[in-house]
């Protein structure tokens, strides 16, 4: 019976072990990532899924606005003058990344993000 307590702490003790050694993975600064990313969200593993997660929210946004203004267009035989016209929410007229405001390109007409890294989006 005492023999088996000590097989049970010792089980313990590993699994408590792998778990910080999980942790602390997560967590640990990557010098290379961190580096590539300018606005610098993504110096942990975490940090790089939360800044994944903003990538997907532009393309997202963009999806949108593009679908707004083909809306619009369907009502309109003119492009609308701006971005405005949408009548988006604003949370949806900006980059979540950077900040920057979409841009409605008149070429297509289609709107874009101009936040580097975003232009294929
Ligand atoms: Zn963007």
């Amino acid at each position: 019976m005492r023999r088996r307590g000590a097989i049970l702490a010792s089980l313990l003790l590993a699994a408590a072990i792998v778990l910080v050694a999980v942790v602390a993975y997560l967590l640990w600064p990557k010098g290379q990532t961190a580096a590539a990313r300018p606005d610098g969200l993504a110096h942990t593993t975490l940090g790089a899924a939360r800044m994944a997660a903003k990538d997907t929210e532009c393309r997202s946004n963009l999806q949108q606005a593009r679908q707004a203004l083909q809306l619009y267009l369907a009502s309109s035989d003119e492009p609308p003058a701006s971005l405005e016209e949408l009548k988006l929410p604003a949370s949806m007229t900006r980059c979540p990344v950077g900040g920057e405001p979409y841009v409605l390109d008149p070429n297509g007409p289609t709107v874009r993000c101009v936040h580097p890294g975003h232009e294929g989006y």
